[in-house]
């Protein structure tokens, strides 16, 4: 079976195809904000932009290796969660491909796909799953059917989280990384607060707190300590979804999930705990088409197709709205 898969919820556009044997091909263009963060028409207009470059170039990809578009068995798209005018774009991009080569349409859960291709890459069976990225931050689990959402923010993600207060201090989009490798080069350490609310996170006011402290102290050290904080809070949640449902693995996904000291965090407190943890590849933690395309495989396989006239954006998509059937 032969499934393309099309992203293109925030800031990535990325079109791939995948085979039962794994990934055939990829092609991205991403989008960055001239200033500020990702603006929703923006991103947009970027998709719109692109598409036809993008199709075009992974053709040529997929000739490389004796295959047309002709050979796909099924259009996956990010259905949701994500901007509005970015998801529209994309599934008006599948809807049309799903009718031009006649096979079926799968929306999907962008989530869960983020799930779906780290159990692929890293052989994870039933984890508890970090998801961390821009706009969402969820612990969560599978449970009777459906992945369900042990703790998560309450307010902002702690990708766009990180991405504000790098923008505060005058860096540009994405702020993530350039704070990692600020944070490196801290001496001391600067004390912030710290919210977790039951299971739940908020990062707003540690953001606020963070800018505030900047006036006062080295920027590595607040970079250094903002990063020990949000860390420490999702791994505290982690840890106690852990506990309480006796699994036995996590599995770290999202942009953010590219963070090494994240990263080692986390590991350190399965280490502790007697428990495996799991990274897919970089290119795997953040946006990709191939993650859509192997979750759509995987739906289309159990039967699951989404019907034009049920294949509308869903900005608010929350991944315990899917039964999980795969
Ligand atoms: P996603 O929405 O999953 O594509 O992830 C994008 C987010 O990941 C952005 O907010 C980035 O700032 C963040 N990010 C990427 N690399 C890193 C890193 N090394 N450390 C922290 N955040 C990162
Ligand atoms: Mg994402």
């Amino acid at each position: 079976m032969l499934v393309l898969g099309i992203e293109g919820t925030a800031w990535n556009l990325s079109a791939a195809v995948v085979s039962d044997e794994g990934e055939v091909a990829e092609v991205s263009h991403t989008y960055v904000p001239k200033e500020g963060g990702i603006h929703p028409r923006e991103a947009a207009q970027h998709h719109s932009e692109h598409m036809p470059r993008i199709l075009e170039q992974l053709c040529e990809c997929m000739a490389q290796k004796g295959l047309s578009l002709r050979d796909v068995d099924g259009v996956a798209f990010s259905q949701g969660p994500g901007l509005g005018p970015a998801l529209r774009t994309v599934a008006t991009a599948a809807r049309t491909l799903s009718m031009m080569l006649e096979v079926p349409l799968v929306g999907v859960n962008h989530c869960l796909a983020h799930i779906e291709i780290g159990k692929w890459d890293t052989g994870a069976h039933d984890p508890m799953v970090v998801y961390a990225s821009g706009a969402n931050t969820q612990i969560l689990a599978l449970s009777k059917g459906r992945y369900r959402v042990f703790g998560e923010t309450i307010d902002i993600g702690l990708g766009n989280a990180l991405d504000k207060f790098a923008r505060a201090i005058g860096m540009s989009h994405p702020g993530g990384p350039k704070i990692e490798q600020l944070a490196r080069k801290a001496n001391s350490y600067v004390p912030l607060p710290y919210t977790v609310k039951g299971m739940d996170l908020a990062f707003s006011g540690l953001i606020t707190a963070a800018k505030n402290a900047t006036r006062e102290h080295p920027i590595e050290d607040v970079c250094f300590s903002l990063q020990e904080h949000a860390f420490a809070m999702l791994v505290e949640v982690s840890e106690r979804a852990i506990a309480h449902t006796g699994k036995e693995e996590v599995l770290l996904v999202g942009g953010v999930g590219a963070n090494e000291r994240l990263s080692e965090m986390m590991r350190i407190m399965c280490t502790e705990r007697g428990i495996a943890y799991h990274r897919p590849k970089k290119r795997y933690l953040g946006d990709n088409g191939t993650m859509i395309a192997i979750l759509g495989m995987r739906m289309l396989k159990h039967g699951i197709t989404t019907p034009i006239e049920r294949s509308e954006v869903i900005a608010g998509y929350r991944p315990d709205m899917v039964e999980v059937v795969w």
